[in-house]
């Protein structure tokens, strides 16, 4: 299990078209490494992330779902890789309530797939596992750890919850280098839609623009640790660079309200967000409640790996990237 070493590494990453897929695949092709990766739906639509990072032509894109496990066997057995990162998956806790089975299978079951591949490999690559701060749940009163009592309260955490517990036991059983970075919430302008960042974001700039008048949002209260996705991936990579597996929590150490995110992104537009947001009750969601404390400092420590994007700048980012996508469909469009 000696770590990757030469100039011809290859990385297979599960998920390659999501956020951090997308971000990962950059920074590993910064390093030298050939990047492969696997999307359930390889059709152009899917690869606009990368697209936008300028890579799409740059790396090897195989249709592949992680339900398979003979697939996952053969797709090892070819590509050879040397590390391997698990960040495919459903990725929303509202979504879960609705398809609990599937994000089970695509994050528990899928991981348990890898890990038997990998077992049985001729040479076992190293692998990452995209794990969660939603395994803590939300009743915990101390900065949590990755040794924290685990009480997830939803079909998500639960799915997580599993995940992180296999690759311990695969990793005390069979002496795998497989470990779990444990992701608080981290942003930017590859965030999908459907997440509430992006809807403050969007709103903000459409109301600067004079196209909407409001927007609606649930409990402002709840808190998150917010961080900036490119910087996530530079720690996944080095935690599977170590001389021993260990898992770690990826995070800013820091907690907002909802509510400084959104004077944030209206900061960014030289609006006040008082005057253009409506707190709604159809947005509440009985199961947004405030994420604990993240306690960084064994990641500081033993990985050598610090958030330094904070929130506002973070979301002076997201803003910013917004508007200048704007700017480009506008002059795209004369
Ligand atoms: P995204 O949702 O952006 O990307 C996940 C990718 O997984 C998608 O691009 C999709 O690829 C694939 N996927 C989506 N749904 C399914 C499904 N039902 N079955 C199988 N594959 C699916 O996630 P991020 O990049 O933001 O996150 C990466 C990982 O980190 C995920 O595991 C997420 O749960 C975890 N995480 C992320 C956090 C964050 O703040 N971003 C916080 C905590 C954890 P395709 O359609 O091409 O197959």
């Amino acid at each position: 299990m000696s770590p990757p070493s030469d100039q011809h590494r290859t990385a297979l990453i599960c998920g390659i078209t999501g956020q951090d897929g997308c971000y990962l695949a950059a920074h590993l092709l910064g390093l030298g490494y050939r990047v492969v990766g696997t999307s359930r739906d390889a059709t152009p639509a899917r690869l606009g992330g990368l697209r936008q990072l300028g890579i799409d032509q740059q790396v090897v894109i195989e249709p592949a779902s992680l339900a398979e496990a003979e697939l996952l066997v053969n797709l090892i057995e070819r590509e050879r890789p040397d590390v391997i990162y698990h960040l495919a998956g459903q990725s929303s806790v509202a979504v879960s309530f609705d398809k609990p089975a599937e994000t089970f299978e695509s994050i528990a079951t899928s991981t348990l797939h890898l890990l038997e591949a990998i077992r049985t490999a001729a040479v076992p690559p190293r692998l990452f596992v995209a794990g969660s701060s939603e395994i803590f749940g939300t009743r915990q009163t101390t900065p949590v750890t990755c040794e924290s009592t685990l009480d997830p309260q939803n079909p998500y955490a639960v799915a997580k919850t599993t995940a992180f517990r296999i690759v311990q036991q695969y990793r005390r059983e069979h002496g795998l280098f497989a470990c779990t970075g444990v992701l608080f919430n981290h942003e930017s302008p590859l965030r999908p839609a459907r997440f509430v960042t992006q809807k403050i974001v969007a709103g903000a700039c459409e109301i600067a623009a004079g196209r909407q008048q409001e927007l609606r949002l649930g409990d402002l209260s709840m808190e998150r640790d917010w961080g900036w996705a490119p910087e996530y991936v530079v720690a996944m990579e080095q935690m599977l660079t170590r001389d021993t597996p260990e898992d770690f929590i990826l995070a800013t150490g820091r907690s907002h309200r909802l509510q400084d995110f959104v004077a944030a992104a209206f900061r960014s537009v030289g609006l006040d967000w008082q005057d253009y947001v409506v707190q709604d009750e159809q947005f509440v969601r009985p199961h947004d409640g405030s994420h604990p404390l993240a306690s960084v400092a064994e990641t500081t420590e033993r990985l050598g790996w610090t958030a330094t994007v904070q929130l506002s700048e973070l979301v002076r980012r997201m803003v910013a990237a917004r508007q200048s996508d704007e700017v480009a469909s506008v002059s795209r469009a004369a």
